[in-house]
């Protein structure tokens, strides 16, 4: 069967092909979305929700995902959707972290980020259910915005249907080339094609993205039921594991001591790729993560172990009123091992958008609005 033509074609609705799809409507654009499921079931609805600039080194990284959250709010607003915009806290319990926490907050006076040092007074005035033995203070940030990413997709893949955008279900592409897409249920034509299918390495342009360098990367995730009363927790939170894991701390002089130091505190942990954060769901419930293995180390098991190191790091640093785990899951992402991103232009017609690991719904609409801008231009 062959479909009517549409000015572009975006493949994978996850958040990065919704986000293409969001920028291109607004254009004026006539848009259709395939994807191979049934339903959104990728990475996309697997994360904490966290739109999470402080994670963003300097540069392009940091100035997208501050453009991005400002597309996320103008969406949510659109949309009507549930968000909490009260910004994030990096609870700090030994002198190393500390450290590069000041660092970070000194350095950051230069650049974009909207950070300041809190002492353990003020941390657990933000965040009431902070333990405070062993607390030397907090990393606060201005900037973070939580969404439950499961209402977040969903609300704006039916707003974009009740605009016009076509989405076409268990549609997987087969093969792409020159504005022309072939599925089991047809084929599509488009004057564009943009192709945002996630950590899969095995589809349209398998060699290709084998080439590229992204590798997949497994995390384990949890949820607790919600709190008593659905309590807020205040901002979202991580602690001293996650300044060794996002790029924007890597600058810190004191880094390198910390890592070590955090290999000697907590064994295990750096093995599992373990930093632990925390996002609050609208209901109440704590969702909690994240370990990261790569490769060929993925399996489709969880580790029971890992769960419970998630769950002995959180409980020093946040009492959850004995909150019980409700449910458990895990995700994979396409990670790059030096870029933010991976975009690559097969042909004059097709747009690959990818591999932006642990922060696509941090980058999201800021690196699609680029993607879009670059290929169709308009204003920067
Ligand atoms: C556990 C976990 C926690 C995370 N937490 C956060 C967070 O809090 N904040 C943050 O910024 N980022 C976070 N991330 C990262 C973020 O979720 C991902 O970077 C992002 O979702 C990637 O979006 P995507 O659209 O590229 O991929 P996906 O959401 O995986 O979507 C790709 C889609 O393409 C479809 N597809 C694949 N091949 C084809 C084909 N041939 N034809 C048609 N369709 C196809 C897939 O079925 C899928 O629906 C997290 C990730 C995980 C796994």
């Amino acid at each position: 069967m062959k479909h009517s033509r549409t000015d572009d074609i975006v493949i994978g609705a996850g958040i990065l092909g919704l986000s293409t799809a969001w920028h291109l409507h607004r254009m004026g654009r006539t848009v259709r979305v395939l994807e191979r499921t049934a339903r959104i079931l990728g990475a996309s609805i697997r994360n904490f929700g966290m739109i999470w600039p402080i994670g963003q080194e300097v540069g392009a990284p940091l100035d997208i995902a501050l453009r991005s959250r400002e597309h996320w709010l103008t969406m949510i607003e659109r949309v009507g959707l549930w968000h909490e915009a009260e910004g994030s806290v990096h609870v700090l319990h030994h002198e190393l972290e500390e450290a590069v926490a000041r660092e970070f907050v000194a350095r950051a006076r230069d650049h974009a980020y909207s950070v300041q040092w809190l002492s353990p007074e003020q941390a657990c005035r933000r965040v009431p259910r902070l333990r405070r033995e062993g607390l030397r203070g907090a990393l606060f940030s201005a900037t973070e915005v939580c969404v439950d990413p499961r209402l977040a997709l969903a609300g704006l893949q039916a707003w974009l249907e009740g605009q016009g955008v076509a989405f076409h279900w268990e549609s997987a592409a087969l093969e792409v080339s020159e504005g022309c897409v072939r599925t089991g249920r047809g084929a599509f034509e488009a004057g564009e094609v943009w192709v945002c299918t996630g950590h899969d390495l095995s589809g349209p342009f398998a060699e290709l993205l084998q080439a590229s360098g992204i590798v997949p990367c497994k995390l384990q995730m949890l949820r607790t039921a919600a709190l008593p009363h659905r309590e807020r927790v205040g901002p979202m939170l991580a602690a001293g594991l996650t300044l060794a894991h996002y790029r924007s701390f890597a600058a810190c002089p004191t880094l390198s001591l910390l890592r070590e130091s955090l290999r000697a505190r907590h064994p295990g942990y750096a093995e599992h790729g373990i930093h632990v954060m925390v996002s609050q769901t609208q209901e109440g419930a704590l969702t909690l993560g994240d370990s990261h293995a790569y490769g060929e180390a993925i399996d489709p098991f969880s580790s029971e172990e890992v769960d419970n190191m998630i769950l002995a790091y959180l409980d020093r640093f946040f009492d959850r009123a004995n909150t019980p785990v409700a449910s458990r899951w895990m995700g994979v992402y396409g990670k790059h091992p030096q870029q933010a991103w991976v975009v690559l232009h097969p042909d004059t017609t097709t747009h690959i958008v990818t591999g932006v690991g642990g922060a696509g719904m941090t980058l999201s609409f800021g690196l699609s609005e680029v993607v879009v801008r670059e290929v169709l231009g308009g204003p920067r």
